[in-house]
This record gives structure tokens, sequence and C-alpha cells, in this order.
């Protein structure tokens, strides 16, 4: 299907948001979609970041230095249609525990993003978000969480708030057993976690994941 990009709105050297017209494109939050450039027979896996009522298609992307598909998709015009693909993928919440359950999202970089469409998508929605970025200019679009739900670990510079990875983190936090936690991001990330989270008792039913890369 073809959509036409609406804007492109940089939030930092390496990161922005694409976002699309909806053309009545219906997904549940944190599927996936593949998207490219029209014609070009080339596309990329990018995880919903907007909400499922807003008007718009929002994706929350980094730019990957000599990446095919990511540096091009920053550089379209609006106005410019491109292709997009899905949706897909089972990185989603079960319907029956979005009111009754208590989650812990954890992050890298760009795989905050279904977390994003995740707490646009559900209001009531009880979550922790364990955020890993590198710099303090990559708290992308702080102003859509409740504060207390966010915790960014910093690992590049010093800041007022947590400064190391996310799995520095976690080794220094009390676990809750009871919690259903996602992991999405670096492949890395995703194992360090699995296992500290399986070592403090967390049950692997209780755990999902979606690498990136
Ligand atoms: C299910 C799924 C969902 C995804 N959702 C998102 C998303 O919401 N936002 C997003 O930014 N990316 C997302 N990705 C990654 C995305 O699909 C591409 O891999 C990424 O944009 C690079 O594509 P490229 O064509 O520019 O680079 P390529 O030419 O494909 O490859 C360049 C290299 O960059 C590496 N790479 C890929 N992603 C990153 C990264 N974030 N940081 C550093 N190196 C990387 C690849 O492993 C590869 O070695 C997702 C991937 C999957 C599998």
């Amino acid at each position: 299907m073809l959509h036409k990009v609406l804007e492109i709105r940089g939030l930092s050297a390496s990161t922005y948001v694409l976002r699309l017209e909806r053309n009545g494109f219906s997904f549940k939050p944190g599927q996936c979609v593949n998207i490219g450039l029209k014609d070009s027979g080339v596309n990329r896996e990018y995880s919903t970041y907007s909400g499922i009522d807003e008007p718009h298609l929002e994706f929350l992307i980094k730019e990957v230095k000599g990446g095919t598909v990511s540096p091009g998709l920053r550089k379209v015009e609006p106005g410019t249609e491109v292709e997009l693909h899905g949706p897909y993928g089972s990185f989603i919440i079960k319907p029956e525990q979005i009111e009754t359950s208590s989650f812990v999202f954890i992050g890298t970089g760009t795989g905050i993003a279904p977390f994003h469409s995740f707490a646009r998508s559900y209001p009531n929605l009880d979550y922790q978000i364990i955020n890993g970025i590198r710099d303090i200019n990559e708290q992308f679009d702080t102003q859509d969480y409740d504060p207390s739900r966010l915790t960014c670990c910093i690992s590049r510079e010093k800041s007022d708030g947590f400064n190391g990875r996310v799995t520095d983190y976690l080794k220094q936090t009390k676990i809750a057993k009871d919690k259903i936690y996602y992991l999405c991001g670096n492949q890395g990330m995703i194992y360090d976690v699995y296992d500290i989270l399986r070592n403090a008792g967390v049950s692997g039913d209780q755990i999902f994941t979606e690498a990136f890369f």
C-alpha cells in the first residue's frame, strides 16, 4: 500500500519520526510494518510508534550510518508516497491483560517505539519503561509518558538520572516476579536482560522480546 509522507520530525542528528497518512490502516500497538521508498524493491521493518486512535501513523527511526533504507527515508519530501506492508508480528499486549496486569517495558534506543504506541493507545495501562540510551539528548517525546513511569539509563554522559546501562539498573533494582516484561532493541541487551530476569525468578512465559538488530 502507498502512504503519503506528512512530516519528517528530526529529534536528533541520528533519530527522526516519520509521519504518514493513515489511509484507514489498522494495526495492534506493538506490531511492525515494512516501509521502503516507492519502487525501490527494498524495505525494512519499523515498529508502530503512534497510538491506535491517532489520525496518522508514526515511526521512530534511527538513521543508521551507511544504511540502505533509514537514511533515505529521512530525506523524503512531505507529499511523497512510500510503500508500507503489514502489519506483522505478535509483540502486542493481550486484550484481557491491558486493564489487569502490570508491565515493565525495557528498550534500548528506538526500541522504545512500541512502548510509546502502548502508552498512547491504552491510557489506563499500568507500566514502567526502562529506556537505555547513550546521551541525554536521546530522551525523545518524554511529554508523552507519565514522568513517574519512565526511567532513562544514560550510558555515555553524566546526568541527573541513572548513569549506566539498563542491565546495570536492573542489577541494583528489586525485580518483581509477578509483572510482565517486554524487551525491545538490540539482541545483546535482550539476551542479557532475559538472563537477569530469569535468574531473579521471572517465568519465561512472562517475558516477550522483539529484536531490532
Ligand atoms: C521487528 C523489527 C522492528 C524494527 N523496528 C524499528 C524501529 O521502530 N525503529 C528503528 O529505528 N529500527 C527498527 N528496526 C530496524 C530496521 O528494520 C532496520 O534494520 C534499520 O533501520 C537499518 O536499516 P538500513 O536499511 O538503514 O540499514 P542496513 O543497510 O540494513 O544495515 C546496516 C546495519 O545496521 C545495523 N542496525 C540496524 N538497526 C540498527 C540500530 N538501530 N542501531 C545500530 N545499528 C543498527 C544492522 O544490523 C546492519 O548491520 C526494526 C527491526 C525489526 C526486525
